[in-house]
């Protein structure tokens, strides 16, 4: 039986620190994994308690000012009021990839270990992406928009890799995640996915539904019970909001 209420998932968008009630109430019955770029932003949203966001603790590669402006310490001491880290990783076009390298490798260290759920950007760098989460021991990481070959993409599931897929994305690169390893984002504002707003999941669940041979409630429903793994695993679910929480237990 699948349960059709079951909201919108959206595992990789950005949102306004300055969202207010009323816009997250525009998104409708959703959950939205929402990632910062910096430390500074991350700091802006650390106290909110939005029901149906997910806030990440992020530090963008390919963002200068982001990179600048790392401070491991500072890091380490917002992670307590995250259930999510994003976005981080490496972005082969951002500019300065000795930099970039230092930082992902530092926060890897850090995060390892954490009850949280990571959502990671690769592009342009997929190969170097795994490759990091071996050398880092890391598992269960959320590799959002990855593009990397078939060797790329068997080393990540090696490392017990999610993959984080969009409507802009190519059938053939779908094709090869398991359906127990996939989410679903928008990575809105990404004019490419063409989602109207965060959450609006009806290309990819359309997509994904032709690709597995199944329809797209059953799709919400593949990556609600992908979620809920993920989070049992890494312990996230320890510091999610209660009530998607409460949407995971009673799936
Ligand atoms: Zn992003």
């Amino acid at each position: 039986m699948i349960d059709k209420d079951l909201p919108a998932l959206d595992t990789h968008a950005h949102i306004d620190p300055d969202v207010t009630p009323s816009q997250i109430a525009a998104l409708g019955n959703a959950v939205v994994f929402a990632v910062t770029r910096s430390l500074h932003e991350a700091n802006q949203v650390k106290n909110r308690r939005d029901s149906s966001l997910i806030w990440g603790l992020g530090v963008h590669p390919g963002v200068s000012t982001a990179r600048a402006a790392w401070d491991p310490q500072q890091f380490k001491s917002l992670l307590s009021s995250f259930a999510l880290v994003g976005e981080i990783g490496l972005d082969r076009r951002g500019g300065a990839l000795a930099e970039q390298r230092s930082i992902f490798k530092e926060v890897l260290a850090i995060v390892r270990d954490e009850p949280v759920l990571v959502s990671i950007h690769s592009s342009g760098a997929s190969t170097e992406v795994v490759q990091s989460l071996h050398d880092a021991g890391m598992r269960g990481a959320i590799l959002h928009w990855f593009n990397g070959d078939h060797t790329d993409v068997q080393r990540a599931i090696e490392t017990n890799a999610y993959f984080s897929v969009n409507a802009a994305m190519s059938r053939e690169q779908i094709q090869q995640f398991p359906r127990e390893r996939v989410l679903c984002e928008t990575d809105f504002p990404a004019r490419k996915v063409r989602a109207r707003k965060p959450a609006d999941m009806a290309a990819i669940e359309q997509l994904l539904s032709e690709v597995w041979k199944t329809s797209p409630e059953e799709v919400r429903a593949a990556t609600w019970w992908n979620l809920r793994t993920l989070s049992e695993q890494s312990g996230a679910i320890e510091r999610l909001p209660e009530s998607i929480a409460d949407t995971l237990l009673y799936l």
